[in-house]
This record gives C-alpha cells, sequence and structure tokens, in this order.
C-alpha cells in the first residue's frame, strides 16, 4: 500500500511518500520539503502570512519533486493523507485544500491526521512498528508533551505538557537573547559544544517534589538566561556565550529526560520514542541514551530530518490510519488548529 503525505502546519511545506508492507514496515520513496524559514528569520519567528503564502507557492513544485523522487504518479498512490491540524489556522489551510484537490482529482481516499501524532510516527520510519504500549516525549517548537502511546492511530493520551513555553520555543527565545539566528536550536546546539554545561546552575523547572509531577515550564529558565546576561552586560563584563547555551541546553535536556525516564518508570512501559524539532538535539539524545540505559528502557530517536516537520511522518501516519481500517475523512475536511490526537475523534 502506497500513501502520500502533506504537511503544511508550520513553516515547512512537505510531501512525502511511503510504502507499506503487509507486515508492518515502512519504505520511504520520497520525502520533499520546502522551507519558508529564511522569510521568518528577521522577525524572530514565524509570521502566519508568510507561511500561508509560501505554502502556497511551494504546494505544486514539491508535491511533483515528491513523485519524480518515488519515480510514480499520482494515480500509483493508494491514498492520500494530510495534516488538519494543530497548527497555523492559514498554513493548515492551504494543505488540507491542495490535498482535498489532489484526492478527488485523482479519485483517492483522503485522511486528515493530527501534525503530533505525525512527529511519532516519524520513528516507525526509521525503527519499525512501535510497541503495544510506549511513552512518547514530544518535543517541538509549539509544544512539549509526554504521550502515552497504546496505538498511534486510536489510543494516545497526554501524560503532562508545558504550563508555559515549548521546549523549542525556549530554544528560540534563548538564541535571540544571545543575538543567535532563528531557528534557535541548531545553532545553540553547536554553540553548546564549545561551552561548559556546568559553567552556569540554571533552574530546572517543575522538578520540585510538590510541582506537577508529569508537566514542563521553560519561561522560567528562560527568564533566568536573561537575567544573568543583563547582569553581565550592565557590570560591562564579557558575556561566554558558549558556556550559556551549554549551560541552558543542559538544564532543558536534563528536565526532559528526567521527566521522560520517571513517567515510563511510572506507567511500567518499556520503550520511550523521542521526536518533534528539538528530538534532533545533540544532548538530548545522548542523555537520554544514558538515562533509558540505566533504567532498563529501549529509546528510540527518528534521524534528525524526520524530527523536524516533513510530510514523510504524515504519509507514515496515514499508512497506519489506512492500515487500522480507519474510514476516509469526507470531502468537507477542514483545517483544525485544535485537532484531536486520535484519529476521526
Ligand atoms: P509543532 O510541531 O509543535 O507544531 P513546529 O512544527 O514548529 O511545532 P518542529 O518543526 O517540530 O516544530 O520543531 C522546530 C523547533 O525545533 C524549533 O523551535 C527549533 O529551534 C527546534 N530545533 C531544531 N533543531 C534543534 C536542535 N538541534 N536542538 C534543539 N532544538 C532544535
Ligand atoms: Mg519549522
Ligand atoms: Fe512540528
Amino acid at each position: 500500500m502506497i500513501v502520500l503525505g502533506i504537511e503544511t502546519s508550520c513553516d515547512e511545506t512537505g510531501v512525502g511518500i511511503v510504502r507499506r508492507s503487509p507486515d508492518g514496515h515502512l519504505e520511504l520513496l520520497a520525502d520533499e520539503v520546502a522551507s519558508s524559514v529564511e522569510e521568518h528569520a528577521r522577525f524572530g519567528g514565524v509570521v502566519p502570512e508568510i507561511a500561508s503564502r509560501a505554502h502556497l507557492q511551494a504546494m505544486v513544485p514539491t508535491m511533483r519533486r515528491a513523485l519524480d523522487t518515488a519515480k510514480m504518479s499520482l494515480s500509483d498512490v493508494d491514498a492520500i493523507a494530510v495534516t488538519a491540524g494543530p497548527g497555523l489556522a492559514g498554513a493548515l489551510m492551504v494543505g488540507v485544500a491542495a490535498a482535498k484537490a489532489y484526492a478527488s482529482a485523482a479519485g483517492k481516499p483522503l485522511y486528515g491526521v493530527n501534525h503530533l501524532a505525525g512527529h511519532v510516527a516519524a520513528d516507525t520510519l526509521d525503527h519499525g512498528p512501535l510497541p503495544s504500549s510506549c511513552l512518547a516525549l514530544l518535543v517541538s517548537g509549539g509544544h512539549s508533551q509526554l504521550l502515552l502511546v497504546d496505538d498511534l492511530v486510536s489510543k494516545i493520551t497526554e501524560i503532562g505538557s508545558t504550563i508555559d513555553d515549548a521546549a523549542g520555543e525556549a530554544y528560540d527565545k534563548v538564541a535571540r537573547l544571545l543575538d543567535l539566528p532563528y531557528p534557535g536550536g541548531p545553532p545553540i546546539d553547536k554553540l553548546a559544544r564549545t561551552g561548559n554545561p556546568k559553567a552556569i546552575d540554571f533552574p530546572r523547572g517543575l522538578t520540585g517534589p510538590r510541582d506537577a509531577r508529569h508537566g514542563f515550564s521553560f519561561s522560567g529558565l528562560k527568564t533566568s538566561v536573561a537575567r544573568w546576561v543583563e547582569k553581565r552586560e550592565r557590570a560591562g563584563e564579557p558575556v561566554p556565550v558558549a558556556d550559556v547555551a551549554a549551560s541552558f541546553q543542559e538544564a532543558v535536556a536534563d528536565v526532559l529526560t528526567m521527566k521522560a525516564v520517571r513517567a515510563a518508570k511510572e506507567l511500567g512501559v518499556g520503550t520511550l520514542v523521542i521526536s518533534g524539532g528539538v528530538a534532533a538535539n545533540s544532548r538530548l539524545g545522548e542523555l537520554a541514551r544514558e538515562r533509558c540505559a540505566a533504567a532498563g528502557i529501549e529509546l528510540r530517536v527518528p534521524r534528525p530530518r524526520l524530527c523536524t516537520d516533513n510530510g514523510a511522518m504524515i504519509a507514515a501516519l496515514g499508512a497506519h490510519v489506512v492500515a487500522a481500517g480507519a474510514d476516509p475523512s469526507p470531502l468537507t475536511l477542514s483545517a483544525d488548529p485544535s485537532l484531536p490526537l486520535v484519529y476521526g475523534s
């Protein structure tokens, strides 16, 4: 079975094509992404109107490139999946409208799926089907959540989420503070390698004994970094940016891995999947490997390219949805910025 996936929830226009074999394994046939990130860089964040217009321009060429790479035409595809939410309303609308047009023109079933479940599904492209129950740490530009995934299509339960900023958002804000380019994850990750992660003891949000056990908070950490930098600047002292980056990164990785491993143990699940853009972070991966190994938990992290937004993860989730025998979405499908995690609910 061949499924094509379309992603336009934020600033990446993605079209991916996957083949699912009867044993549930997925083969990646195409993964084309066009990003408008450079157009947003000077604003320090995604500008919704710019993103929508860029999707309009990139949709057809990206679709063509994906079909060319897979050496097929739309008639060879068995189903079309599209991100219906969550995300920016105008951006989502472009992908949903395109998917509806392609589906009705080619006479293919259409499946409107959840972007966050798609981030988790990305891992099945690299590591095969998920075990019957696993914990997912979803860390991206807009979300930081712990999800108990009993079934990618029909049973995902939110265990905890951030009460303020998302992890990726904290990276982007701290990068701005340090005069690093947007998005902030990659430059902080790189700079942190040359700094001392123990130089500054930044706060670990919501890790106290009485704090929300599975919740996250990153806004206090960002403020603490800002205060620390301001103090240095006021005193006319140079800011050791690499040490700040490394210490900030250490605080984020420490909290995320500590809470994820604790939740996995409490819930009695043996597998942790980390996905979303921040899952591409080198220190997060390293610390997660150490702590999961010590706790006897299997760790799965997709390759960095599949951690950030792409169409392949939507095609992957679409393939699982089709295989589960779920009904296609009606052609009246519309974008829903607060779409539930579970398909069709
Ligand atoms: P959401 O999935 O919540 O809708 P999004 O789609 O914008 O948000 P992603 O594309 O999954 O988010 O991830 C983008 C985020 O990942 C950005 O905040 C970026 O800074 C962060 N990021 C990317 N690479 C790294 C890295 N190596 N280290 C840390 N953060 C990273
Ligand atoms: Mg992006
Ligand atoms: Fe995303």
